[in-house]
């Protein structure tokens, strides 16, 4: 049998091929052992009307291989089509992005010299869920999800992933003073997750102060985890503040498969002309080499590569006159790593990879979790109502409860409008209506039927939620 490991390659589109091709050339120079099976992505196959630029066939080779190296795409306009990247990260499971952003001062200028960050980014839940409704003339909504399996996979990678690599410290950014529900759940769960973790520095920061010291002090953050919208915003601009997005790679990770890419797009004006910088998807394939446990050959790519920049051999996008000594394409920059293998650089810090797999062991199983006492206490129903103030709705409102239920709020746009609202309260035609018992509990028939008075007095109803407890505390917001 090969002691090989099979891996999926895609060659892009634009510059895509150029780098790839590089980036192959430099890890197979290094001793890189793998058997490739090339699937085609991308506009050719978007242009045979595949609206996710992939072949269905190519999903075989990705299931069995269950490692993918990805060079970029270019995404067609127009509607359509759908995100290849997407598509692939759903259908694969891939919960965790994660990008190394490393400074390389002095040789890329940067505001910040000393950066050693990496941003583990949720990839699977939060607003992404792609759960959009509109609802009234003048309101959409979209949906946050936060699960605790989901938080806990991506947190508990974070913590792994420190371990393994010698980092120090996991940060978790989050909002949980105002999304106390979703953001409290990803906290609580770090500071679960991270009790098993006692060699590990756990700090944690509300997103927006979070961010801003991050993007002053970065030297001060080691590995940062987050829900995937802060992370998404935030892995650009970290990535950004080490001078230069086209260096960096990253990972994305499932229990049973990965993707490793570099960061930037398919650059289509610089195809062809053996121009592009391969950096950022040699360092994703480096995260791949360490993922495949070929950790070895991942320290001796990254060392030549890191030599390569001390040395002032660049390609024309990071040259610098009076810094670096040579401009190179493609080709010639590929072969400038490989001369460097086995060199390590002087001035930045070697770097050192670990074979490193995640073994999931959850703190609990979600699945034989102890069921909490739900109980359900309440609806809130949402109305489109154009027809008054809040006053005049809640006056009605309040005759229409079924026995056993009570008009306790009205709100609008999370304000509370009725009893006792104030009139300087701007409104929008989307009402939140709180139904609740006194005591005791409810039933789905007594929710039917509130609802059927709402109908029987005219009253377009957009939407409900149920109102639980869970083991006698509220499972809503007050
Ligand atoms: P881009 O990253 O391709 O290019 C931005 C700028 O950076 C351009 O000036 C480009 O020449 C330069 N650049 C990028 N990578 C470079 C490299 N390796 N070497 C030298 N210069 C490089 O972003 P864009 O122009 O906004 O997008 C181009 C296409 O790529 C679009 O179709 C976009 O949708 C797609 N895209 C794909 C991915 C992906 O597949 N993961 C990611 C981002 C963008």
């Amino acid at each position: 049998m090969s002691e090989n490991t099979p891996i999926t390659v895609a060659y892009g589109d634009g510059i895509g091929p150029e780098i790839m091709q590089a980036t192959l050339d430099i890890i197979q120079a290094a001793g890189a052992k793998l058997d490739i099976e090339v699937i085609e992505i991308g506009e050719k196959v978007y242009g045979r009307g595949i609206a996710e630029g992939i072949e269905p066939s190519a999903w075989t080779s990705l299931l069995r291989t269950k490692v993918f190296l990805k060079a970029p795409i270019t995404t067609p306009q127009g509607g359509g089509f759908k995100s290849l990247n997407v598509a692939t990260r759903k259908t694969l499971g891939l919960y965790a992005n994660i990008r190394p952003c490393v400074s390389y001062a002095p040789y890329i200028q940067t505001k910040h010299p000393v950066m050693d960050v990496v941003i583990m980014r949720e990839n699977e839940e939060d607003l992404y869920a792609g759960i959009e409704y509109r609802q009234t003339d003048q309101v959409m909504q979209g949906l946050k999800l936060i699960s605790s399996p989901g938080s806990e996979k991506i947190i508990r990678y974070a913590f792994e992933y420190a371990k393994a690599n010698g980092r120090k410290k996991v940060t978790c950014f989050m909002k949980d003073n105002i999304m106390k529900f979703t953001d409290g759940l990803f906290h609580k769960i770090f500071d679960q997750v991270g009790e098993e973790y006692p060699d590990i520095e756990k700090e944690s920061w509300i997103v927006d102060i979070g961010a801003a010291k991050l993007a002053t002090s970065p030297e001060s953050f080691d590995v940062v985890v987050m829900e995937n919208l802060y992370g998404d915003i935030l892995s650009d601009v970290t990535a950004q503040m080490t001078g230069s997005v086209g260096l960096a790679g990253s990972a994305n990770i499932g229990d049973k498969c990965a993707m490793f890419e570099a960061i930037h797009g398919s650059a289509p004006r610089r195809a062809g002309q053996n121009a592009a910088n391969p950096s950022g998807l040699l360092l994703g394939a480096v995260l791949m080499l360490a993922h495949i446990n070929q950790s070895e050959v991942a320290t001796k790519v990254h060392n030549a590569w890191l030599k390569t920049l001390e040395d002032g051999v660049n390609t024309y996008d990071i040259f610098r006159e009076g810094v670096s000594k040579e401009k190179v394409g493609t080709k010639e920059f590929a072969q400038a790593v490989i001369a460097r293998l086995g060199q390590k650089p002087t001035t930045l810090k070697p770097v050192e990879y670990h074979d490193f797999e995640v073994k999931m062991q959850p703190h609990y199983d979600y699945r034989t979790i102890k069921k909490a006492k739900k109980d359900l206490v309440g609806v809130d129903v949402f109305l489109h109502w154009t027809e008054g103030t809040a006053e005049e709705l809640g006056n009605k409102l309040k005759n229409i409860a079924v026995d056993g239920l009570k008009l306790t709020a009205i709100t609008n746009r999370g304000v509370k409008v009725y009893p006792g609202g104030m009139k300087e309260t701007f409104c929008v035609d989307h009402w939140r209506c709180r139904f609740q018992v006194d005591s005791g509990t409810t039933t789905h028939e007594k929710l039917i039927a509130q609802l059927d008075k709402f109908r029987a007095e005219g009253y377009d109803f957009i939407k409900t939620e149920n109102l639980y407890t869970f083991d006698g505390e509220n499972g809503f917001t007050a």
